[in-house]
């Protein structure tokens, strides 16, 4: 299988597609309609504040895209093996066999990129590239900024939608004056379509970012974070059948050996990062 350097790489994720066209749809009505529908102060400044918001955002979402999380001993090492330079081995404790190269531990190999990257978060379907130590902080930058984008996106549609609302005249007037041709109607429905879509994506991004926070304030990536869910997960089936049997454990959740097995693999595996977890 072929290794993903970035998320520019083909194929290209159906999301990632998605995602290329809703910012078109978005900046389409935007410039088309909304901008020529408002007058005055609120005219100047959603132009003004929509474009620097969504450079902003585009700008950070094509380097995030193209960046390369990769580990960078995996690099170092492939660069070593091909030019037969010496390298280090002992300064790493872990390897990848399907990399075939020495690791940093806190990565983990992605079965989409295939290619191990350094304190891997997760790999981001909407961006077609993976997240990890080398592309974190972009990442976050742009899920905050696209939710800003957003929420200046809907408050702007629904004051264009207020004033269809209190002055049905003056709308029309406004629709008139646009000379796009189409029927206030049409308008009207290409505004609350853009309005719908604002606030689904920003709904998701909300949420994108209050679990980051999350992850941000337990010190810990997505990636560890299902790994914490799944050990809990496998406990709690575990310590079922144990009871099943007949058996009394003596901990309500965790008791037997076996259902401890992953989530303390999980815990000394956080330990030995040095991470503090804040699990029960
Ligand atoms: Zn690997
Ligand atoms: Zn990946």
């Amino acid at each position: 299988m072929e290794v993903k350097r970035h998320g520019f790489c083909r194929p290209f994720h159906p999301l990632q597609m998605t995602s290329w066209l809703v910012t078109a749809f978005e900046i389409t009505i935007a410039y088309g309609f909304v901008v020529g529908l408002l007058r005055g102060t609120a005219q100047v400044l959603y132009a003004v504040l929509f474009t620097l918001g969504e450079i902003l955002v585009l700008v950070t979402g094509v380097l995030c895209t193209g960046s390369d999380p990769t580990d960078p001993a995996v690099h170092a090492h492939r660069h070593a093996l091909k030019t037969h330079s010496a390298f280090d081995l002992s300064l790493y404790s872990a390897m990848c066999t399907l990399c075939g190269t020495v690791v940093h531990p806190s990565s983990k190999h992605c079965g989409r990129c295939n290619r191990c990257v350094s304190r891997f978060d997760h790999h981001c379907k909407w961006l077609n590239n993976c997240i990890g130590q080398g592309n974190y902080r972009l990442f976050k930058a742009l899920i905050a900024l696209v939710a800003l984008e957003e929420a200046l996106l809907v408050a702007f549609d629904a004051y264009v939608l207020s004033v269809r609302i209190t002055d049905s005249e003056e709308f029309y007037l406004r629709v008139k004056g646009l000379g796009s041709g189409l029927v206030p109607q049409a308008v009207l429905v290409l505004i609350c379509v853009h309005l719908a879509l604002g606030l689904v994506v920003l709904c998701g991004v909300v949420q994108l970012l209050v679990l980051h926070f999350y992850l941000y304030c337990r010190h810990m990536t997505a990636y560890e974070l299902i790994l914490e869910q799944r050990g809990r997960k496998h406990a709690r089936k575990v310590a079922a059948e144990v009871r099943q049997k007949g058996e009394n454990p003596t901990d309500g959740n965790m008791s037997s050996p076996q259902g401890d097995a992953t989530f303390a693999l999980f815990q000394q595996e956080k330990r030995k990062k040095g991470l503090e977890s804040e699990a029960e």
